[in-house]
């Protein structure tokens, strides 16, 4: 079965790796080429945008793909809404994989916001020192707030236009220690922590360090899924949803 799996996040790897080792499945992993040096891939690989839904929908066609896997980012909305769109218009078998959002516990002082100028907002006007981990398609609005320091972690340096003036860069890429994100939430001085709801354990190590300093954390709510869309929590779903349609074909 030809399968397209889109990537670029721990579950896709993990998909890749488990497919890859799975002769029932000839799978390509798509990336969009937004990491500079992305980690080998155990799966052929193809990398960079289709080109809007038209552009997927042609891709699904020449490469006779029988099943789409989306394992993207839960922020990375309009891949997920492309997706849905061509799997219908090509009547392709898909599911989206979604790791289930992070969840406050008793005394968190969590707060979650609809979109980042509204989070921005919220920070208030006596400067803070404030953990940014966002990815650069957020950044921009903290502009509008430059009277707080932000220490900003990401993968690739983002480019300098969208930093707010008083920033930290920390390049680093996950899985992140609990140590270590209190020994920088400490070095940092950190007054509040500010996130998205990405969910998974390769960045929750912040979420327990914040609550051990008892910081409080803002974050941005996930985007809407298009309506009707097929979903699972995990890995095993979505390999147990692969192994099902590979019977039935079979
Ligand atoms: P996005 O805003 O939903 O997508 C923008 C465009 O990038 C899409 O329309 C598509 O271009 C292309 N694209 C996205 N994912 C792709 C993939 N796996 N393969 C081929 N093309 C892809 O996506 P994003 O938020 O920029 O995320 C880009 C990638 O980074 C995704 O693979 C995602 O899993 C990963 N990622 C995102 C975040 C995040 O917070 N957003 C965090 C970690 C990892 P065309 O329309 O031309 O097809």
């Amino acid at each position: 079965m030809r399968v397209l799996l889109l990537g670029g996040t721990t579950e896709g790897a993990a998909l890749a790796r488990a497919l890859a080792g799975d002769a029932r499945f000839q799978a390509t992993l798509s990336l969009a080429g937004v990491t500079r040096s992305p980690r080998p891939q155990p799966l052929p690989t193809r990398i960079g945008g289709f080109g809007g839904v038209e552009g997927l929908v042609r891709y699904l066609h020449e490469a006779g793909i029988e099943a789409l896997l989306d394992a993207t980012h839960p922020f990375a909305a309009q891949m997920t809404r492309h997706a849905a769109a061509a799997a219908q218009a090509t009547a392709t078998p898909l599911l989206r994989l979604d790791r289930p959002a992070w969840c406050a516990q008793p005394g968190d002082d969590w707060r979650e916001y609809a979109d980042m100028p509204a989070l921005v907002e919220s920070l208030g006007e006596t400067p803070k020192r404030i953990f940014l981990t966002i990815g650069r398609k957020e950044l921009a609005p903290f502009r509008a707030a430059p009277w707080h320091h932000y220490v900003i972690r990401s993968v690739d340096p983002p480019p300098p236009e969208l930093l707010p003036p008083d920033a930290t860069l920390v390049t680093a890429t996950g899985p992140f220690a609990l140590d270590d994100e209190l020994a920088l939430l400490r070095d940092h001085r950190i007054d509040l922590l500010a996130t998205k709801n990405s969910g998974g354990a390769a960045t929750a190590a912040k979420l327990e360090a914040a609550r051990r300093l008892g910081l409080p954390l803002r974050l941005l709510a996930r985007p809407a899924r298009p309506a009707g869309l097929a979903v699972v929590g995990d890995v095993a779903g979505a390999l147990a949803w692969l192994h099902g349609l590979a019977e039935r074909g079979a």
